[in-house]
């Protein structure tokens, strides 16, 4: 059957129609969705829902962007010039080497936004929906009109919805009307000429659900949704500035400044000594071009891309570039517990009632083991009453469900319910039996502000329970599951084995609370309240009308074990100079033992030099004054119960301090606090779209190990952007001088601007660029973080460039005189002069490999990129040096085998210096 379905949402008004009239026009059903050959169908017909591949600005311009540097101005301007003089050839030579670097530039520019979007496809949104009747979870792409979609907080509205059913949602519509207060929806039919922002009945693709949940049908999806239609006028152009290309960009302009007003001093300084104005000019450019490092920005670029990558690989996804810089300066990360440090797979081990503990035996989600009593006598849910009621409770009120797939037992959905499914299996209960005896009625769903959950259930259980709990038989029953002292605040009284009343014992459920919870186990406390018939108004059921006097009928104790590499992450974390501190919404006592097990206690925070962090709760930090909160903050290594505002406060305390601050977040809530950090990092697994969405990075398997490999792989690309600097300013630098020099001397140019450029272009690609690809250094994670005010080049890499650069300068000067003496050509002189330079520079680079450590110790071969790299520039010298074009097109001639034996001489004694330098200063270090 075909539909006249239509996928626009701009041909119909969907938001002045009722939601059963979109329902007939979009075919579908309100409750049982679409069927799977109608989505079949639809999707051949629509396509996926996605927005097509933005295509940003058009080529030309982009291609033309690549001219727009100050640097790139002056050798057009140069080259415009020259060709004035009547000098074609050599301005051929510029105009051919703007343009290859245009091309380079725009090709790597290209190839790091086509990197950046591939990420963006590793974290897929997904979407829920029902189709066939049943709720499921699908890729978000795979919608198509009529579909059934689900919404919870924190989800990303997938597609254009007409929503048709509701509970206090609110959406977040910046990301359409730039509003960013979120606006809360309801169902009534509206006008049709409406504008967007008012369509209160409809949810657009894109933007963020921030509380409530509801239900919509598709009515528009991928490029016909609100936000297709804004793509398609915008063209979203990703931008790849970061801290550093922006400081590299304002360096560029000041270099240029520099380098002119050398450049014409030069010339006026010539002029005054009454030399040939022409080839004075010619010197003139021929420094401006020299000085110029042309592939700078480029291998910036490169090496940023590069570390992405390599990130991805390890399992965190850059959603932000300038990112990729902060994480080698992170001083301190925030980490959530459950899911991040642990595993997040419950297991509850033991249950309490006021007749003692139960310990329940079998592992994971299988519901196979059974629980005993201290004795060790295998016990049921019927041999006592809090028991029973305290397994029903945690089956009951709980949103999870539990199913065998190829024989292995999962959880769908929050796995502390899971657990609690779980245990109630193992004593009899399963989810049909509990549902069948409880049918729910109205929930207060789980938050972490709340703490506790709440289900309001019709009561068939009068002949499980005995008559003596007041209000039994009960036409109704308030179940309330969470954290202990928010449910022992609900209770006024607890349930004994009998199912008779007592008074609560508050100090005794603590104390027991507290014992279960010291051995690192999650703890929850169940609680139920029955209602006599007509007591109370199932349609009222809310926070605020949550009957007083609840019943505790026992704890239920859950094991989640800490990650296998979290405490070797930590670990490593802490000799990296990196603090980690657990942020969590469990209990104190919880997490103290969890961090315990960890390491997390025993590293010294930051500020203090004390041996163990604090433990610090939510009401402790709300305590302290303004004065007070920084210090402690700094000095904390664990966080309980803290709300996800206070999340906030910390990241700002800790900022105030100085520190770059990695933060972990999953929640609606968690998003200020992941904008706030240096690192905002989200979870790939378990987190929410909002939080993905206000992340810097996401962790595609939600571990805490990965921070830390992020953090190296941060380093890495930090080291390579430092090596590249110190590898390729010295060339700049010693052209400019060599130049100068011989303008100062009134002698002949020892290299020509063609051969200038020939150098620069050549080494930065086949020599240069070839660090971007090196493995990061052995002790990378030793030492302590970068500051990010520090600039990229310390005193002693400034001094050994300045080194390299008058090596460079002596060298190819000497020998350049050298040659002319002994009979040789200019051009022949040149030659040689020129490729002192380059094969300085090869060797050079061997030695950049490692900022710190010797050539030998790092291994010549240890990077093949670098040795591929050095063949090709060797052929490239080759081909300078002895084909006849290339002689005319550069002014080269070609050497004899004693030439190039001085070059290598020259090379190997000033590899020697750089050696010396480099191991004097580690000696000076080391000292
Ligand atoms: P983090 O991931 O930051 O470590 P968390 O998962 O420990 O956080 P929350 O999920 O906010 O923290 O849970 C806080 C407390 O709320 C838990 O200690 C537990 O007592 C209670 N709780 C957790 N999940 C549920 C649930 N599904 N229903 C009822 N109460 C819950």
């Amino acid at each position: 059957m075909t539909t006249s379905v239509s996928a626009s949402s701009s041909a119909t008004a969907h938001h002045s129609l009722a939601g059963h009239e979109v329902v007939l026009l979009l075919e579908t059903d309100p409750h049982d969705g679409l069927t799977s050959q109608q989505v079949t169908e639809r999707l051949t017909r629509f396509g996926p829902n996605a927005l097509p591949a933005s295509k940003g600005a058009g080529l030309l311009l982009r291609i033309l962007r690549q001219f727009h540097n100050p640097l790139i101005y002056v050798l057009l301007a140069a080259g415009a010039i020259t060709a004035g003089l009547g000098e074609y050839v050599d301005s051929a030579v510029i105009f051919g080497v703007v343009v290859i670097n245009a091309i380079v530039g725009f090709i790597q520019e290209s190839k790091a936004e086509a990197a950046l979007e591939g990420l963006r496809s590793m974290v897929r949104t997904r979407a829920r929906v029902v189709r066939d009747g049943h709720e499921q979870t699908v890729p978000s792409d795979g919608l198509v009109p009529g579909d059934l979609v689900l919404l919870d907080a924190g989800d990303k509205v997938p597609a254009d919805l007409r929503l048709i059913r509701l509970a206090e949602l609110r959406v977040n519509e910046s990301a359409l009307t730039g509003e960013s207060v979120p606006v809360a929806k309801d169902e009534v039919v509206l006008p049709e000429p409406i504008p967007v922002a008012d369509r209160r009945n409809m949810a657009y693709s894109g933007t963020l659900v921030t509380t409530g949940s509801g239900a919509g049908i598709v009515i528009a999806s991928g490029a016909e949704t609100e936000l297709g239609e804004i793509h398609r006028l915008v063209g979203a152009a990703e931008t790849l500035a970061t801290p550093l290309t922006q400081k590299l960009a304002g360096f560029s302009k000041i270099l240029t400044i520099a380098i002119l007003a050398l450049a014409a001093a030069t010339f006026g300084v010539g002029l005054l000594r009454d030399q040939d104005p022409v080839e004075t000019f010619t010197a003139a450019i021929a420094l401006a071009v020299g000085a110029i490092p042309e592939g700078l920005p480029a291998a910036v670029t490169i090496t940023l891309a590069i570390g992405v990558a390599r990130m991805a690989r390890r399992r965190a996804v850059i959603r932000r570039l300038p990112a990729v810089e902060t994480l080698g300066s992170t001083t301190v990360i925030c980490s959530d517990k459950t899911g991040t440090l642990t595993e997040n797979q419950m297991t509850v081990r033991t249950v309490w009632t006021s007749a003692g503990p139960y310990e329940v035996t079998g592992s994971g989600y299988s519901p196979e083991g059974t629980l005993h009593d201290n004795t060790g006598t295998p016990v049921s849910a019927g041999t006592e009453q809090a028991l029973l009621w305290s397994l029903l409770v945690g089956a009951a009120c709980n949103d999870a469900a539990l199913t065998e797939q190829d024989t292995r037992w999962m959880i769908v959905g929050d796995p502390t319910e899971g657990a609690m499914l779980v245990v109630a299996a193992k004593a009899g209960l399963n989810s049909d039996r509990v549902t069948g005896l409880l049918p729910r009625l109205a929930t207060i769903p789980f938050s972490s502000e709340r703490r506790y959950m709440a289900t309001l259930h019709r009561d068939t259980t009068a002949d499980t329970a005995p008559d003596n709990i007041a209000g039994h038989p009960a036409a109704h029953v308030v179940l309330v599951k969470g954290a202990v002292e928010r449910v022992l605040d609900l209770c006024s009284a607890q349930m004994s084995a009998d199912g008779t009343l007592r008074p609560l014992d508050r100090i005794a459920v603590l104390r027991a609370a507290d014992d279960l919870a010291g051995q690192g186990l999650r703890v929850l406390a169940t609680a139920m309240r029955p209602l006599k018939p007509g007591a109370f108004d199932p349609d009222g059921f809310g926070e605020d009308t949550l009957p007083a006097g609840m019943v505790l009928t026992g704890l239920q104790a859950m094991l989640d074990p800490p990650r296998a590499a979290a405490t070797s992450a930590v670990s490593a974390c802490r000799t990296a100079g990196i603090a980690v501190k657990m942020i969590t919404g469990d209990h104190a006592a919880t997490a103290t033992a969890i961090a315990g097990r960890i390491g997390l206690l025993d590293q010294p925070q930051h500020g203090n030099g004390c041996d163990r962090g604090m433990v610090l709760t939510g009401t402790d930090l709300a305590a302290l004054t303004a004065e007070e909160f920084p210090e402690a903050v700094d000095r904390a290594a664990v966080f309980a119960r803290v709300s996800p505002e206070q999340k906030l406060r910390l990241v700002e305390a800790l900022q105030a301090r100085g520190h770059v601050v990695a933060m972990t977040g999953d929640g609606v809530n968690d998003a200020p606090a992941l904008r706030q950090a240096g690192i905002g990092v989200a979870m790939g697994e378990s987190g929410t779209e909002v939080a993905k969405d206000a992340a810097d990075m996401v962790l595609t398997d939600d571990d805490f190990a990965t921070i830390e490999a992020a953090v190296e792989e941060g380093r890495g690309v930090f080291d390579n952007l430092t090596k590249f600097i110190t590898w390729t300013l010295p060339t700049n630098i010693g052209e400019g001088l060599v130049i100068l020099a011989a303008i100062m001397a009134g002698a002949a140019l020892p290299i020509l601007p063609t051969q200038i450029l020939w150098i620069n272009m050549t080494t930065a690609v086949a020599l240069g660029l070839m660090l971007a690809f090196e493995p990061k250094e052995a002790g990378i994670m030793t030492r302590r973080p970068r500051d990010p005010d520090q600039p990229l080049l310390t005193r002693a890499l400034m001094l050994r460039i300045m080194l390299v650069s008058g090596l460079l300068v002596a060298g190819s000067w000497w020998l350049f005189e050298w040659e002319l003496a002994h009979g040789a050509s200019l051009a022949e002189a040149r030659t040689a002069a020129m490729n002192v330079f380059v094969v300085v520079e090869a060797f050079y680079l061997f030695s950049c490999r490692s900022l710190t450590r010797s050539a030998w110790r790092i291994g010549i071969f240890s990077n093949r990129w670098v040795i591929a790299g050095v063949t090709v520039q060797a052929i490239g010298q080759l081909a300078i040096t002895y084909l006849p074009a290339m002689n005319t097109v550069f002014g080269t001639a070609p050497i004899g085998w004693g030439a190039w034996l001085r070059i290598l001489a020259i090379a190997v004694a000033a590899s020697l210096v750089v050696a010396a330098d480099k191991w004097w200063r580690s000696t000076l270090d080391q000292t």
